[in-house]
């Protein structure tokens, strides 16, 4: 097991595969953990493609036992997976639209991860909203995918920026944001995680869209606002 911090409020660790365990890019899993206030169990979602060798989880930091828990494990801590569960999937026939807000990037990283190692030919776009540009999430790693393949582009925005040397999109993502990214892609599916109100808020934006809930897939972190 390793730990990490990704940004001044995200944190990421490594876990150990278990034998045999299989997943799809990219579901969830209980990430069982020993707190302060004994065992606890919350649905995480899984932050790296299965073709890596390990797993991965990141988290918003908050002050709750299992976030704290969670940021102070070490080298040698066990924790309990149960899983795979879900069907966030990766359609691998069809251009792809990846929305994600805050930490909700850590399926979709896991996604961008897998069309890089297995190579698929599709389309790949990732919409991805942070408050500034320190809090972007996984920022070095999408970058590396952007460069490893040519099919896959990174947009993202900033919400609560100042700083005017910021050259990509301010604000949330709206309707002309998601336009712009998905110009010359024939029927795309959008792929929306973050919070439960960030993925309603993109659904009722995709639908103004006239993008059909079929091509709609959403994975709502519950346990956030
Ligand atoms: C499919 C899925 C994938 C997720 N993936 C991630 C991830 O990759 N990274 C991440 O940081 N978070 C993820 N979450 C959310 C995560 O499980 C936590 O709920 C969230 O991080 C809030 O934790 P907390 O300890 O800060 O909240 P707390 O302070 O413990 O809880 C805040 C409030 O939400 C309630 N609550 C907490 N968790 C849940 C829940 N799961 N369902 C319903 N009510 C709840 C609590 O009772 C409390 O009222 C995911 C959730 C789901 C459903």
């Amino acid at each position: 097991m390793s730990s990490r911090p990704l940004t001044p409020t995200t944190h990421a660790i490594q876990v150990e595969k278990p034998k045999a365990f299989i997943f799809g890019p990219t579901q969830f899993t209980f990430l069982q953990l020993q707190t302060e206030e004994g065992m606890d169990a919350r649905p995480m979602s899984l932050a790296t493609s299965p073709t890596r060798p390990h797993l991965e989880y990141a988290i918003r930091l908050s002050d709750s036992a299992y976030k704290r828990a969670f940021a102070a494990l070490r080298p040698d801590d066990e924790v309990r997976v149960f899983g795979p569960i879900g069907d966030f999937l990766l359609l691998e026939t069809r251009p792809a639209v990846l929305v994600g807000g805050g930490v909700g990037i850590t399926p979709l990283k896991g996604m961008a991860e897998y069309a890089v190692d297995k190579a698929l030919p599709i389309p790949i776009r990732l919409i991805y909203s942070n408050r500034s540009e320190d809090e972007i999430v996984y920022r070095h790693e999408l970058e590396a995918l952007e460069t490893l393949n040519p099919h896959f582009r990174m947009l993202n925005t900033l919400t609560r920026t100042t700083d005017r040397g910021w050259k990509g999109a301010t604000g949330r993502i709206d309707q002309e944001l998601l336009r712009q990214a998905t110009l010359g892609l024939a029927d795309p599916i959008y792929y929306v995680s973050g919070t439960p109100s960030m993925v309603v808020g993109m659904v009722r934006l995709l639908r103004g869209l006239d993008v059909p809930d079929s091509n709609i897939e959403v994975e709502a972190f519950r346990g956030y606002e």
